[in-house]
């Protein structure tokens, strides 16, 4: 696996993880190191538990405010195992389940006191005050927003582009609020805010017929197609992973339909990137397409938009994935990172992408015939150290491939399925196969 090393400047401050630790979801320190120790000790003292409940629970007894990533709470684990604290042992599985050790009963015996003045900082509202009445979270999303302005526009010649991300961000981020229930609701504010991570938007579907003005090789084997054509004046893809449907002439009845990816849309043009692969209508297509050639394409029908409360995204998948992942990079806000996984055969397939985020970018290279082997992604999962705070993983590949990457999220590493999205973007063996649901 080659780790690349574009990153924005808190990136790249090589003390930022370490001080990234114990800290709540706006980098506001929650714990010190000892504390969080003593409330993992106390609560594998209460039962056995696995790794990623104790993620979990934390999460749930801070209201949502902290959930240590798996690179925080495993050393700490390891620390208290060392200590003689616990013990943990593989429960027939992957997994290790903890419990209390005698001379770790001994040891929150002696730390009571702090454990008591700890929850009675918290039952006294701790770090969740309301400023004029909102919540700290909307107060702190603004401010990071109008500083990410400020920075970004007030201050430079921005490109275009950069223009252009931004716009669209901003104005999902509103579609998004207004179509938010913000009626009083008796349940605690953090189920309201699981429930309304993803919105869903509908277009009207339309067809429309364009015309290819640019075809060139992105990479050895990405091909990018960009169109144009005045029926795309009312042409709106609100979701990073979005998809239109492409139409293609075979001369046998129906024509046959394939998704692919609004990669780019600005300026009367839309870019489309097709992974090559063997033989299909779509790739074949694409392999011989020239400026002033026609494309018919449906939707996209629907869009699904991500709320903007995660400090990282986690971004996995194949070739077919990258149009998805290389338009979320960059589409991406400055104050948050972008975790990049994704699978090609080799360096010259590499993509960069300039985004304001700070970006964790990793490549796993294997043969084009290893794409429906679940191994090299996995492993390479496996091995992700993931930044502090709330994360949004994000999955597509070939149907095998993202339903074991999904499973390891959720299982192995205890991921909240709603902050979690994955597809299947093709099935090996079968043309126009997608699972979009993987369930
Ligand atoms: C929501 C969504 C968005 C997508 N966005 C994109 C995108 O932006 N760019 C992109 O390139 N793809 C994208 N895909 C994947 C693309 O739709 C499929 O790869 C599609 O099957 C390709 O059509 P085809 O006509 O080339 O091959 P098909 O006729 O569908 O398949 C022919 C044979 O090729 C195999 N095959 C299909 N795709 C691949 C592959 N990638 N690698 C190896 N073998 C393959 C099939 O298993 C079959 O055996 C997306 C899929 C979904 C569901």
């Amino acid at each position: 696996m080659r780790h690349g090393d574009k990153r924005g400047p808190a990136a790249q401050d090589p003390g930022r993880k370490e001080r990234g630790r114990g800290k709540g979801r706006h980098g506001r320190r929650a714990f010190d190191n000892g504390t969080l120790r003593l409330l993992i000790l106390q609560m594998i003292g209460e039962q056995p538990r696995h790794g990623y409940e104790i993620m979990t629970e934390l999460e749930a007894r801070t209201a949502g405010a902290y959930r240590p990533s798996p690179g925080v709470l495993y050393p700490n684990l390891s620390a208290l195992e060392e200590d003689g604290l616990i013990a943990c042992a593989a429960d027939g599985g992957r997994r290790k389940l903890c419990s209390i050790t005698p001379l770790g009963q001994q040891h929150l015996k002696l730390n009571a006191a702090a454990l008591e003045a700890r929850a009675a900082h918290d039952s006294r509202g701790g770090g969740h005050r309301f400023r004029r009445g909102a919540p700290p979270e909307i107060v702190a999303a603004m401010d990071r927003l109008k500083a990410a302005l400020r920075h970004s526009f007030l201050d430079a010649a921005p490109a275009e582009q950069a223009i252009r991300s931004a716009a669209t961000a901003i104005a999902a981020a509103a579609e998004t609020i207004e179509g938010l229930d913000t009626s009083p609701v008796s349940a605690p504010a953090e189920d309201t805010d699981m429930t309304q991570i993803i919105t869903r938007h509908r277009h009207e579907l339309r067809r429309r017929e364009l015309t290819v003005r640019e075809a060139a090789d992105l990479t050895p084997n990405m091909r990018r197609i960009v169109l144009e054509g005045p029926e795309l004046d009312d042409f709106s893809s609100l979701g990073f992973d979005d998809h239109i449907k492409l139409f293609f002439d075979t001369g046998a009845g129906k024509p046959e339909m394939r998704d692919y990816t609004p990669r780019a849309f600005g300026g009367g043009r839309l870019t489309v990137d097709f992974a090559m692969h063997e033989a299909g209508p779509a790739t074949d297509w694409a392999r011989d397409a020239a400026a002033g050639d026609t494309l018919r394409i449906g939707g996209p029908r629907g869009s699904q938009v991500i709320a903007p409360v995660f400090d990282w995204y986690l971004l996995v998948g194949d070739e077919t994935a990258l149009p998805a992942i290389g338009r979320r990079v960059e589409e991406l806000p400055a104050g948050v990172t972008a975790v990049t996984l994704a699978a090609v055969t080799g360096p010259e397939e590499e993509q960069a992408w300039d985004s304001p985020a700070a970006q964790q970018t990793h490549w796993v290279h294997r043969p084009a015939g290893a794409a429906a082997d679940p191994a090299p992604l996995l492993d390479a999962l496996w091995a992700l150290d993931l930044p502090d705070g709330k994360g949004f993983a994000w999955i597509a590949a070939e149907a095998g491939v993202a339903r074991a990457l999904k499973q390891h999220m959720l299982q192995d590493r205890g991921h909240p399925g709603e902050w979690l999205k994955a597809a299947g973007y093709w099935t090996a063996g079968q043309a126009d196969a997608s699972d979009k649901a993987l369930d």
